[in-house]
């Protein structure tokens, strides 16, 4: 049984673990960051927390006599996918990424590009705005530049305070999210526009169709640049990736 490791944090790395939980073929494991306090128990055995550097994941990956590394982590996760590659090919255990589409404008989107978040705070302009800010927490901080903005923040978790631009509500909330919920929520709160990063994926997109609807702006924050790894879009591919690994004596 070739053991796993799943790079998670993500819905696709949550059904990869459930799908190789009903399979015999697999030992996997999944490994979680730590950033959300308490993440979904996946069905399968699981750890918390970095790995220490690159260096320390090869050991962790030799150690525990990893055969394949699936890097499921989040399209921004850019350095655990950088450690990760680094890692495998130190290691030499054969890695793939899973990285889902990103979003794309379509008619009547009214989106803002955007390179990264220092360009997001800029993009929010001069005037006061009523800004939903649906960014994770990491990058918050940022905004406290632009302290003429009412911002209502939402996060899985509650953000540290010291993060917060002056003027904000918090709304702890996990996806997914519904248009219809997303809709009420813009509305309420006169959300005049929303930053996000291109995350992709249906559990968080809702609330772009609701901005379309609503005719309200998106600035929308780039991808970093695509890991050094073989990718794959989605869960199903990752999953026959490791049968094909399954299959050969390099795999086991
Ligand atoms: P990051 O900046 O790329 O990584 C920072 C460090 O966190 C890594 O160097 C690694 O520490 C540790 N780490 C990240 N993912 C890990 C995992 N799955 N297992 C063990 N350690 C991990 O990552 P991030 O953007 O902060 O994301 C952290 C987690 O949240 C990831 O699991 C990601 O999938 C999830 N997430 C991120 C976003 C986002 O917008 N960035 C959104 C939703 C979910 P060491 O170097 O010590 O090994």
């Amino acid at each position: 049984m070739p053991r796993v490791l799943i790079l998670g944090g993500t819905t696709e790395a949550s059904a990869i673990a459930e799908a190789l939980a009903q399979d015999a073929r697999f030992s996997p494991m999944l490994s979680f960051a730590g950033t959300t306090r308490a993440p979904r128990p996946p069905p399968i055995p699981w750890r918390v927390g970095g790995f220490g550097g690159i260096a320390a994941l090869a050991d962790f990956l030799r150690r525990e006599a990893f055969a394949l590394l699936l890097d499921a982590t989040h399209p921004f996760a850019a350095q655990m996918k950088r450690h990760a590659a680094a890692a495998a090919s130190l290691a030499g255990v054969p890695v793939l990424g899973v990285l889902r589409p990103g979003w794309k404008a379509t008619p009547g989107d009214r989106w803002t590009m955007v390179a990264d978040m220092a360009e997001a705070v800029r993009a929010l302009g001069a005037a006061p705005r009523r800004v939903l800010l649906t960014i994770g927490q990491k990058e918050l901080g940022g905004f406290q530049a632009a302290p003429w903005h009412d911002y209502v923040v939402r996060s899985v978790d509650p953000p540290d305070a010291a993060s917060l631009p002056a003027n904000a509500v918090v709304i702890a909330a996990r996806g997914p999210f519904r248009e219809s919920d997303e809709l009420v929520l813009l509305t309420e709160r006169r959300i005049e526009v929303i930053v996000t990063k291109n995350s992709g994926g249906t559990a968080t997109g809702a609330k772009l169709a609701a901005a379309r609807r609503l005719g309200l702006e998106v600035v929308m924050v780039a991808r970093p640049p695509p890991p050094e790894m073989p990718t794959v879009d989605g869960g199903g591919a990752a999953l026959r990736w490791l049968e094909d690994h399954a299959a050969t004596p390099r795999g086991v």
